[in-house]
């Protein structure tokens, strides 16, 4: 048995010898024979299973030994072989670059519309204060307004101690405050989390941006101007907005604003003539001709307080947009998963 591992050491030793360096394919031919999975070597190891335990202890060893130095044998004129085989001449490998996701894309243009307008970037913490999140914007204990918030808790507990997942970018602008005297205009980008099911058009975290304004002598006009502005900026010059009443705990009135379709101008004329269907717009207005944009409003005496801001001197409007929102109608995109999905393809098109 052991003269036999030393034959076929011998054999494939000489065998290796008579192959030409530049022969790739004999010598790969090489490797399958003797070292392969199923190889000479392998298979004679096989008998050793046949052998008595004192027989095993000698031999074993042994085998184990030449396998190793045949594959040695191998690798090392494999390694100069694929150095001979560099060829300098050919191009380069050129490493892929990264991109922004699109999310921050969308993100990045709106902050450079505002930032054109004179507002400063501010950002604030993910985790929360329940104080911050809650109550200082107006939103007390067991006021049914919080059920609009479907809130991830750290900490669940009494306000002082609560501490959560902020459901939206809105604390930041109490926490800006507290350094900061009117007048002011600032945006707050960021994510924002909701103890939510998630669907096609709702995820568990997403992310929001945030305006807040205040200054003496600010009206709803002011808002109307600053929105439409950005809007523009963003839509091009064509875009016009319209309010409609609504509620948020944080602003009196309270404002949903909408845009005109960017994909169809808002056109609500029959696009064509002579057919049966009377209604205009597209698929991405509902055919309304407007698309939900924008929640806004003035912003509350109770937050301004708050915010140690005198709201006999001073006034303010506050706005907020979902980025992914954005990013779907900028994109096309028709889930809001796919966003966080870490699928590098989705991500490419963009
Ligand atoms: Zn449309």
């Amino acid at each position: 048995m052991k003269d036999a591992f030393l034959s076929l050491q011998k054999e494939a030793t000489d065998t290796f010898k008579n192959i030409k360096e530049t022969d790739n394919r004999a010598r790969e031919a090489w490797r399958s024979l003797y070292v392969g999975r199923k190889g000479k070597v392998a298979l004679l190891m096989k008998q050793l299973a046949g052998l008595s335990v004192e027989e095993k202890k000698e031999i074993g060893p042994i085998a184990n030994a030449i396998k190793q130095e045949l594959m040695q044998l191998f690798k090392t004129h494999d390694a100069r072989g694929a150095n001979a085989r560099i060829d300098m001449s050919l191009p380069g490998r050129i490493p892929e670059r990264g991109h922004e996701h699109p999310l921050y894309q969308v993100m990045d243009q709106v902050i450079s519309v505002f930032l054109g307008m004179g507002f400063d970037v501010v950002e604030g913490p993910e985790i929360e204060l329940g104080y911050y999140n809650f109550s200082a914007l107006n939103i007390p204990k067991d006021h049914p307004a919080r059920d609009m918030w479907d809130t991830f808790y750290v900490r669940h507990g009494k306000e002082e101690e609560s501490v959560v997942l902020r459901t939206h970018t809105s604390p930041v602008q109490i926490r800006a405050m507290e350094h900061r005297t009117p007048p002011v205009r600032l945006i707050v980008p960021g994510r924002v989390f909701r103890h939510e099911a998630t669907d096609a058009t709702h995820g568990s975290n997403f992310f929001q941006l945030e305006g807040l304004v205040i200054d003496k002598g600010i009206r709803v006009t002011d808002l109307m101007g600053c929105l439409s502005a950005a809007m523009k900026g963003l839509y091009g010059k064509d875009t016009t907005i319209r309010l409609r009443p609504s509620y948020f705990p944080f602003v009196e009135p309270g404002f949903e604003v909408d845009i005109s379709c960017m994909m169809c101008g808002g056109s609500t004329q029959p696009p064509y003539q002579g057919g049966g269907r009377r209604d205009g717009g597209c698929s991405v207005c509902k055919r309304t001709g407007w698309v939900e944009m924008l929640g806004a409003g003035m912003v509350h005496p109770v937050v301004l307080k708050n915010m140690k801001v005198d709201s006999r001197k001073y006034s303010g409007f506050a706005f907020g947009m979902g980025i992914d929102r954005m990013m779907m109608l900028a994109y096309g995109i028709p889930d809001i998963r796919l966003g966080y999905s870490g699928d590098v393809e989705f991500v490419r098109q963009f």
